[in-house]
């Protein structure tokens, strides 16, 4: 019987997105193995909470667990603890932030069975700020970032501690006999191997700062808060480690004139009465540049006209969304005297009654139609 995910996390059915939030970020730096070395139980904790929170952190994968239990995710994905921890990782974007600066996890380096630990860099974290334009159709950013490299000339020797093993065994007397206990050496970090000779600038471990300048090829429709990786351009490790990566949390700058959901673009076009009544051509402001389109006469605000395919690529590759253009009639705020004759006059107009066909829907109903 698997355990109930609120259980694992130690919430209540009903606890909100944020506090659900906080129970896991509380319990991913409670087992967190870079604290917990070693520790089976704490790694099983952090896996399990882990995958709790993949499922209750995310509000559709929720409500399917919630009417239909473990059973809903079974055969696909993660049924016995299948998140590896890269996924694990990959998690910790929306639950820390940009807070963990400076790398402070370092991920793992393989595990300690085959002794030797290859040392894993930290990671670096920026920002990038995109605007619509390139969000809606990808972009490659070329940025400029400051990781630690290994100097040139540096060179390692054998730990002497572990003798190269990267472990440390010690034996201790108990009542029960001679136990020995491995553990990771805390000379070498269990590389086994130690910084020999260093140049002048590079610090403790044969590093040293050095400007670079990264591609970063982000996809369209990424949105704000997401997190991508490039692999090995964190920091490097001493020695023969691996270097870290660096993760690019993307944040979108607001547009002047177009609104974002999801896929598709909203704009909101505003005509006179008289455009209204006679029709009027416009061209209006598209993330691939101005288009004209045209508003038939006798148009009813609110209506809505469906550009296909001028929205935002989708991320996962299926085609883009559409750019809805809102009609809203600007009716004048003040008249002068002619006017307010003119209108006058048109008041008993038949003409000028309203006489809504069911083409002319509500704009509610309209909306209702869109997401239904
Ligand atoms: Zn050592």
């Amino acid at each position: 019987m698997k355990e109930d995910y609120y259980d694992i996390l130690g919430i209540s059915k009903g606890a909100s997105t944020a506090e659900i939030k906080k129970a896991y970020r509380k319990m991913a730096i409670k087992y967190h193995p870079d604290k917990n070395p070693g520790d089976s139980k704490a790694e099983e904790m952090f896996k399990k909470s882990a995958e709790a929170y993949e499922v209750l952190g995310n509000e559709e994968k929720r409500a399917k667990y919630d009417r239909f239990g473990h059973q809903a995710f079974e055969g696909g994905g993660f049924g016995g603890g299948g998140m590896n921890m890269d996924d694990i990782f990959s998690q910790f974007g929306d639950i820390f932030g940009g807070g963990f600066g400076g790398g402070g996890f370092s991920g793992f380096g393989g595990g300690f069975g085959g002794g030797r630990r290859r040392v894993k860099g930290s990671n670096l974290r920026i920002r990038v700020s995109l605007n619509l334009e390139e969000i809606a159709n990808g972009v490659e950013k070329k940025i400029k970032v400051k990781r630690k490299i290994q100097a040139p000339g540096t060179t390692y020797k054998t730990c002497s501690v572990c003798n190269g093993t990267g472990q440390v065994t010690r034996v201790t007397n108990t009542i029960l006999g001679r136990m020995q206990t491995a553990s990771p050496c805390g000379t070498c970090s269990g590389s086994g191997k130690i910084l020999d000779k260093k140049p002048e600038g590079a610090d403790a471990q044969g590093l040293k700062m050095q400007e670079e300048t990264v591609s970063i090829k982000i996809p369209a429709g990424v949105e704000e808060g997401m997190q991508l990786k490039v692999a090995g351009k964190g920091n490097d490790a001493p020695g023969d480690g691996v270097p870290g990566d660096l993760l690019v949390a993307i944040e979108e700058k607001e547009h002047s004139s177009l609104q974002r959901e999801g896929d598709n673009l909203h704009y909101d076009l505003y005509i006179s009465v008289s455009e209204a009544a006679l029709g009027a051509s416009r061209e209006i402001e598209t993330v691939n540049g101005k288009v004209r389109i045209k508003v038939e006469e006798g148009v009813q605000s609110g209506k809505i006209l469906r550009l296909r395919g001028k929205g935002i690529g989708n991320l996962n590759g299926y085609g883009k969304g559409d750019l809805l253009v809102h009609v809203n009639v600007w009716t004048p705020k003040t008249l002068n005297r002619e006017q307010r004759e003119f209108f006058e006059k048109m008041a008993d107009d038949e003409n000028f009654q309203p006489n809504p066909e069911k083409s002319d829907k509500s704009f509610f109903e309209k909306v209702k139609d869109m997401f239904s």
